[in-house]
Order: C-alpha cells, then sequence, then structure tokens
C-alpha cells in the first residue's frame, strides 16, 4: 500500500518532491533537533491522487490521515476534540516549489463551542481562547468555504466602535465571544449549513481546501510564469499549535537571515508579541523589529540567532523563517530559502561565495535567470505602486516598467519623444510601419497580438516595455476605455511588462542598476557554459548593446526591418510594384548601397563575431501602405494611376500571411532579390576585412522558411554564384557559409537531405510552433486563454519551447542533420533562444548556440550555464 503520510521525524530536507518544501524543511529541522512543534505532511502524491480520482480523498488515504492524527495525540498527549486537554493543529499547504497565490494558513483547527468552554476554564485565560476562536473561524471560513474576508473584517470594526477601542487587544473576552458567535451566524447564512463541529471533519474540510487551491486561478497563472508543472501538486502539513497570543511572554514573527532585498547580512525581520501568524502580516498592529526583541529578550535572541546560523550554515542559503514564542519558549514554524530581490540574489551568492559557504558553480546555479530583467530594465518605484491598481492585464510581452502620456500613432510618439517627453504608445496591434514611434516611446500597449507578435518582438529587441494582447481595450477617436473608465491622448498611464500589468495614472519609475555582483557571476556562468550565446539584431545600436551584454555574434539579422527606415520605403516599394525584371533590378541597386552600409555598420559593431544574415523573409505585401493617402502618393511617387496601384496592393493581399508568398519562396520568384541582398552582405565583408586584417570575417548567409531541398539548393546556387564572383574579383580571400532555418515541419522531417546543401542549421521556433500547432503566432493570444483555463496547455508554447512536440522535430532534425552531415553548426534564433527552460533542452539537444533579443543575452548566458551544469 502506498504510504501518503509522514510524521516530520519519518521525512528529511531530501524528500522535497514527496513532502513539499515546507514538510521538508519541517523534518529536517526535526532531525537537527529544533524545537518544531510536531505533526505530519501528506504527500504531493496524495494530492495527485485526490485529482485522479475525480477531487476526492480515497478512502485509503483518509484512513492514514485518520491514522496519525492518533499518532500525533499520543506524541503530544492532547486530544481531538477533548475539552481537558484538546489537540489543536494548523493547516498549510506546501509544494515543491514555493507559490504564492495558494491557499493561506489555517490555525487553531479543532475548536469547538465545548473545547473552547473547557479551554477557557482550564487555561483561566478566556481572552486569548475566544480570540483564538473567532481567528479560526475567520480563516476557516474564509479559505474552506471561500466566504470572504471583508465581512468579517466589518464586524470586527464595528465592535472596535461600539467599544470605543482603536486595537484588537483591547477587545476583552466577551466581546470576541460575541464576535465568534456573529461569525459563525454569518457562515451560517452564507453556507447554509451550521459551522461543523467536530475537528475530523473540520480537518477534511482544511485539507481538501489546499488539494483545491492547488488548481485556482492565481496558482495556476503562477505556474504558468514559473515553468512549474501542474502534476507536481501540493502536500499539506498538518502541525500542532503553540500560541503566540497566550499574553504578554507569547509573540510570533517572521525573519530573513539577511536582508531580501539588498542582499546586506544581518538578521533582519519583524515580530509581534501577543500576537498569532497573521498579525504580523496583516498590518493591523505595527510590528517590531527583530533587534529590538534583543533589548526585550536577549535570551530568546541569542537562541534565535544561533538556530538561524545554524540553519544558514546547513541550507547553505538565505533563510526564511517563522517563529512562535509560547510563554516564553520560542519554536520555528518553518524554514526555506528566502525570496529575495533581483539585485540581493547576486549579492547574497557572491557573499556565499566568499564566506566558503559554496562554491561558483551552486552560486550561478542558485539565481533565477529570469530575475535579470529586473537588474537590466527601469522598474516602478515600489512605493508609489504599492498605492496603485490595475486597471487591466495583458500579455508581459517585453519586460521593465513605463510611465507616459497616451498617444495613439507611431508619428506622435516619435515626435513628442524626440522632444523628450515621456509618451506610451497605444495601438490595436503595432507593424514594421511603426517601428520609429515604437523606438521613442517609454513603452507600448496593444490590444491585440501574442508573445511573438511584431509588438513583442520589436520591443523586446529594443528594451522597450511593452504589454500586449489585452483584448479588453476598446477604441474611440483619440481615446480608448479599460476597466470602465476613458483615457484620452495625453492622460497618464503606466505599463508592467513584466506582470502585464496597466496603470490608469503616472507611476514613478527608477532606472536599472547593474551593480558588480552582477559581473561577477556572469564571469562564472561564461565560464561554465558550454553552448555560445548570440543575438538577434538588425542594426548596429542593437548590436553594440547586445555585445555590451555578453554576445558572442548575431544568430539572426531579420534585414527586413531595415527596409522600414523613411528613406528606404519608397526603394522596397518600388522594387515590389515593378512589373518587370529590369525595373525590380533598378529599385534593388538603390537598395544596394543602404543595405551594404547597414551590413558594414553591423560587422563593425559585433568586432569580428560570426554574424548570420537572413535574406528576407516576409510577405511583400507588409511593406505597402494600407491608408488611401499613402496609396495615393505612393502612385503619384511612382507615376502611376492610383487604381492599378490599388490593384496591385489587392493582388499581393493574402488571408494568412504568414504561409503565403514569403521568406525563400521570394527568392525563387525574384532571383534578383537574393542577389541584391547576397551582394550587399558579401561587398560590406570585404569593406570591413580590408579595414580589420586582424579580424577573420565569415558572413553567414541564411536561407529563411526552407521545407525542401531543391528550393534550398536553387536560392543557395544565387547566393553562391554571387557570392563568388564578388569575391573572386575583390583578390580578398573571403570565406562564407550558406546555411538555412529550420522552421518548416518539412524540413526537419527531411532534415538529412537539407542537410547535404546547408553548413547551418537555425531553428526559428516561431514559425516551426505555428507551423507545427497549426495555429498563427498572431491570433492565439485570442483563444490561449481559454487552452490554460481548461488545463489543454499550461503555457504559451510561443514563449516556453514545446518539447513534446516542437521539440520532437527539433530532435528529429539535430539527428538527420548530423548523420548527412557531420560538421553541421546548429543554433536557435526563435524567440525560445531566450528563454531559460527552451535553453535547457537546448543544450540536452546538442544545440552549438542560441540567438536571442539583445535584453535577453545575460539571461540566456546564465540559463545556458545553469544547463551545462544540470546536464553535465
Ligand atoms: C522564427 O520563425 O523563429 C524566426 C526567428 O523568424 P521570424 O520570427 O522572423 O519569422
Ligand atoms: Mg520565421
Amino acid at each position: 500500500m502506498t504510504k501518503y503520510v509522514y510524521e516530520f521525524s519519518e521525512g528529511d530536507g531530501s524528500m522535497r518532491n514527496l513532502l513539499g518544501g515546507k514538510g521538508a524543511n519541517l523534518a529536517e529541522m526535526t532531525g537537527l533537533g529544533m524545537p518544531v512543534p510536531q505533526g505530519f505532511t501528506i504527500s504531493t502524491e496524495a494530492c495527485t491522487r485526490y485529482y485522479a480520482d475525480g477531487e476526492k480523498i480515497g478512502d485509503d488515504i483518509r484512513e492514514q490521515i485518520v491514522d496519525y492524527i492518533g499518532k500525533l495525540e499520543e506524541l503530544t498527549g492532547k486530544k481531538f476534540g477533548d475539552p481537558e486537554n484538546p489537540l489543536l493543529v494548523s493547516v498549510r499547504s506546501g509544494s515543491r516549489a514555493s507559490m504564492p497565490g495558494m491557499m493561506d494558513t489555517i490555525l487553531n483547527l479543532g475548536m469547538n463551542e465545548d473545547v473552547v468552554a473547557a479551554f477557557a476554564a482550564k487555561t483561566g485565560n478566556p481572552r486569548f481562547v475566544y480570540d483564538s476562536y473567532r481567528r479560526f473561524i475567520q480563516m476557516y471560513s474564509d479559505v474552506v468555504m471561500e466566504v470572504g474576508k471583508a465581512y468579517f473584517e466589518e464586524l470586527i470594526d464595528e465592535m472596535k466602535e461600539r467599544k470605543g477601542v482603536k486595537d484588537d487587544l483591547e477587545l476583552d473576552a466577551d466581546d470576541l465571544k460575541e464576535l465568534a458567535r456573529q461569525f459563525k451566524e454569518e457562515y451560517k447564512t452564507k453556507i447554509g449549513s451550521d459551522f461543523p463541529s467536530d475537528p475530523i471533519e473540520q480537518l477534511f474540510g482544511a485539507i481538501r481546501a489546499v488539494f483545491r487551491s492547488w488548481d485556482n486561478p492565481r496558482a495556476v497563472y503562477y505556474r504558468r510564469l514559473n515553468d512549474i508543472p501542474s502534476d507536481w501538486g501540493t502536500a499539506v502539513n498538518v502541525q500542532s499549535m503553540v500560541f503566540g497570543n497566550l499574553g504578554d511572554t507569547s509573540g510570533t514573527g517572521v525573519a530573513f537571515s539577511r536582508n531580501p532585498a539588498t542582499g546586506e547580512p544581518g538578521l533582519y525581520g519583524e515580530y509581534l508579541m501577543n500576537a498569532q501568524g497573521e498579525d504580523v502580516v496583516a498590518g493591523i498592529r505595527t510590528p517590531l523589529t527583530i533587534d529590538q526583541l534583543k533589548a526585550q529578550n536577549p535570551g530568546l535572541y541569542d537562541e534565535f540567532q544561533e538556530i538561524v546560523t545554524r540553519l544558514e550554515n546547513h541550507y547553505r542559503d538565505m533563510q526564511d523563517m517563522e517563529f512562535t514564542i509560547e510563554e516564553g519558549k520560542l519554536f520555528m514554524l518553518q524554514t526555506r530559502n528566502g525570496k529575495r530581490t533581483a539585485a540581493a540574489a547576486f549579492k547574497i551568492a557572491c557573499d556565499l561565495v566568499d564566506e566558503g559557504m559554496i562554491d561558483s558553480k551552486k552560486a550561478v546555479s542558485m539565481i533565477d535567470p529570469k530575475q535579470i530583467d529586473a537588474l537590466l530594465h527601469p522598474q516602478f518605484d515600489q512605493a508609489d505602486l504599492a498605492g496603485a491598481t490595475p486597471i487591466g492585464k495583458g500579455l508581459p510581452a517585453s519586460p521593465g516598467a513605463a510611465c507616459g502620456q497616451v498617444v495613439f500613432t507611431s508619428e506622435e510618439a516619435a515626435e513628442r519623444g524626440k522632444r523628450g517627453e515621456d509618451v506610451v504608445l497605444v495601438r490595436l496591434e503595432t507593424t514594421p510601419e511603426d517601428i520609429e514611434g515604437m523606438h521613442y516611446a517609454k513603452g507600448i500597449l496593444t490590444a491585440r497580438g501574442g508573445m511573438t507578435s511584431h509588438a513583442a518582438v520589436v520591443a523586446r529587441g529594443m528594451g522597450t516595455c511593452c504589454v500586449s494582447g489585452l483584448g479588453d481595450i476598446t477604441f474611440g477617436v483619440k481615446s480608448f476605455s479599460l476597466g470602465g473608465n476613458t483615457y484620452n491622448e495625453g492622460d497618464w498611464i503606466s505599463l508592467d511588462g513584466s506582470t502585464g500589468n496597466v496603470y490608469g495614472e503616472a507611476i514613478k519609475t527608477v532606472p536599472a542598476e547593474i551593480g558588480g555582483y552582477f559581473g561577477r557571476i556572469m564571469e562564472w556562468a561564461d565560464e561554465y557554459r558550454t553552448m555560445k550565446v548570440r543575438t538577434n539584431a538588425d542594426t548596429p545600436l542593437d548590436a553594440q548593446q547586445a555585445r555590451d551584454f555578453g554576445a558572442e555574434g548575431i544568430g539572426l539579422c531579420r534585414t527586413e526591418h531595415m527596409f522600414f527606415e523613411p528613406d528606404r520605403i519608397s526603394a522596397i516599394r518600388e522594387m515590389i510594384v515593378s512589373k518587370s525584371v529590369e525595373q525590380r533590378e533598378s529599385a534593388l541597386a538603390k537598395l544596394l548601397p543602404m543595405q551594404r552600409g547597414d551590413f558594414e555598420g553591423i560587422y563593425e559593431a559585433m568586432g569580428g563575431y560570426p554574424v548570420t544574415i537572413r535574406l528576407l523573409d516576409p510577405p511583400l505585401h507588409e511593406f505597402l501602405p494600407h491608408e488611401h493617402s499613402d496609396v495615393v502618393a505612393l502612385a503619384r511617387q511612382m507615376n502611376m494611376e492610383t487604381i492599378a496601384l490599388e490593384a496591385v496592393i489587392e493582388s499581393l493581399h493574402e488571408f494568412n500571411p504568414m504561409m503565403g508568398h514569403r521568406g525563400c519562396r521570394l527568392d525563387v520568384t525574384y532571383p534578383e532579390i537574393g542577389a541584391m541582398q547576397t551582394r550587399a552582405i558579401i561587398e560590406a565583408a570585404i569593406n570591413v576585412q580590408k579595414r580589420h586584417p586582424e579580424w577573420d570575417l565569415v558572413p553567414e548567409i541564411m536561407i529563411p522558411l526552407v521545407g525542401e531541398v531543391k528550393e534550398l539548393a536553387f536560392v543557395k546556387k544565387i547566393v553562391t554564384d554571387t557570392a563568388d564572383a564578388i569575391i573572386a574579383e575583390s583578390g580578398v580571400d573571403l570565406k562564407y557559409l550558406v546555411g538555412t532555418m529550420i522552421e518548416i515541419p518539412r524540413a526537419a522531417l527531411t532534415a538529412d537531405e537539407i542537410a547535404t546543401e546547408a553548413q547551418f542549421f537555425s531553428f526559428g521556433t516561431n514559425d516551426l510552433t505555428q507551423m507545427t500547432f497549426g495555429f498563427s503566432r498572431d491570433d492565439a493570444g485570442k483563444f490561449l486563454e481559454s487552452y490554460y483555463e481548461k488545463k489543454i496547455y499550461e503555457n504559451d508554447p510561443f514563449a516556453r519551447l514545446d518539447q513534446v512536440g516542437v521539440g520532437k522535430l527539433v530532435e528529429t532534425a539535430v539527428k538527420l542533420g548530423r548523420q548527412t552531415n557531420p560538421d553541421i553548426k546548429l543554433g536557435i534564433c526563435g524567440e525560445h533562444g531566450g528563454d531559460p527552460s527552451s535553453i535547457d533542452f537546448c543544450q540536452r539537444s546538442g544545440l552549438n548556440y542560441v540567438s536571442c533579443s539583445p535584453f535577453r543575452v545575460p539571461i540566456a548566458r546564465l540559463a545556458a550555464a545553469q544547463a551545462a551544469l544540470a546536464n553535465g
């Protein structure tokens, strides 16, 4: 028979998967002989069973729990429901990873009218007993029966007003007894039955509530953000109560072994005398700082300090602890590795190395790479943020905080941004034409688009805060409505690109700050990682930014992004509407020097590191004007009838632009495009190589959207014919590579054939994901939320690589590609290249490098090191 329940003395710290973090640490502290009120843990497997059995606690599990209550009764000499000597317990959730958003604690479980009456008489402290009782009813009603807290708080406030007192502590036993009665009445009104008096019934209600809370929307959302699988489940800890509210020699508190905000060494925490758990955090009474305990009770402080030191030395990490003092005696209720800010995380890791507690490998492994974002982007001033309420929530598309006045057009954003004004660009969606405005905006908010939509990808590349896919927005004339309010041009709003929250007011931001600890950790990370980290960059500026962040090359330069600069868009449009090869070539000739100049700038910025440049990829209609006035202007410029131009635009219209006339298909139909781009890439390389004889430039030309080896061979021939002729003429011995993106399932499945024509593969997992799933990356945001709700998908497959399906295609392509071309270079340049869990997958799949947007380069460096260490 499977064992589902463990006494604290039966477990230890290594049993985290089974007992959850809290349970494993309580067991470990018990083993270390620390003062822990005893109890038992119901395993995470019991939670998984609960869901597998249709949200029921199986009879065998129930039996074991009842059995362990018996054991706890023996251990403590107390009895459930016994008025003379009642066993009272706390019930708390605790999963493998600490997870805010799950069930709160229930304290004092086991109380009922009989117990309370006898207990009050026995302790001679009726005030304490009735205080505990009313707390229990309140917590149980709130978390088990989901009645809500607000009304209970109102009742307390009414009582205080009636008695003319301010502090809860001033209410006497009779007041609290009366409150307990009112609470039970409220329970009966809301639930329709009496408050349960049987402790066993109370206990199972609480256990079910913990299991249920594993799947509440907050917990599901948190798991999605933090890559926590839903099948882990949560454990339940049942622990005998110790009381911090027994009088002035009792108390309760929380403490960190180092400062969680700054990382400074030294005890940091708060406590309250004559109080129970939630009082410290609830803010009803102002807690004292832990230093004051030293003055108030030096003996107890020393004992606590000694335990803290032992715990830190034992876990070799900063600890977050809860403790209770019951009539002068100290009890430890919990310890765990403490959550900390990004700045504190780097400092603590370095300090622990310097103190000889951990080595540099451990330091690299203990930092969550996603936290790095907070160091590289501006953040909200925490005090200012505390008073703000979001008016809506979209996708956290590009991290950081932004605050500015609303503008609705890219032109307006650029104009006002250039004047130094702070603006937030609000759009239905963004297109490549918005690039300049996006650049000058502090933040971007869109109603449509997912995590790989244009707005998201471009904003991440620029390091600009972006919230996308906020479908609740409705647009008016130069205004939008959200959360019941209307915002006009010029109104102040604030965005949090790390959470997706939008605020209808100005919130102060503070600039990014990178300290010396960051550099030290990154140096270690570079030592341990085996994959290279490149960047996706389209301009010399982005390339420079990425190098500053430690990029070792460009994995993807999307050449089309340069075409939207105002001085180029007309030449590309001319190329598109050309009727003959000659006309097209003459338009391309105008583009050639501009592209060559861009590429020279990029090679220069990358200082000799490898640069992969992709041939034109998007469907041509993206470059054409959509507004009637722009069409008329272009027609005039092209010397065409407006009607004729409209016909061209109409002919280029595509229903699904992602699967149409794009990628290498453009070069198959218009070889002169590929020829011009190759010329620009090679001539630029020759020029830069001449300027820097010490560099060994080897440009990498990448052909997008290949699905068939013959189309790759066809386009490759255009590239090699052009390149070889230019190189021969130049007299410079320039080497170059030709490779392809693997972003169509057929390419992955026929990678052995494709590899005979390719010197490198770069996995374009954005397209590969959308084609494997069969849904568009621009539209998926509209329905993915329903998929999360129905638990069909746990994550956005555009943000976190689907290792089961898309991953199988990647692994297949790696294996087949190496079969026919053992020297082939393998990398990834889809957005997943900057996502830690996907980077771990890339390591396991044997890729040589990952490539991601500049601001994700440090994340990728750290994640790649962690992947190497974990899979080494
Ligand atoms: C991809 O498809 O993963 C990719 C990098 O190309 P793009 O996003 O430009 O389509
Ligand atoms: Mg692609």
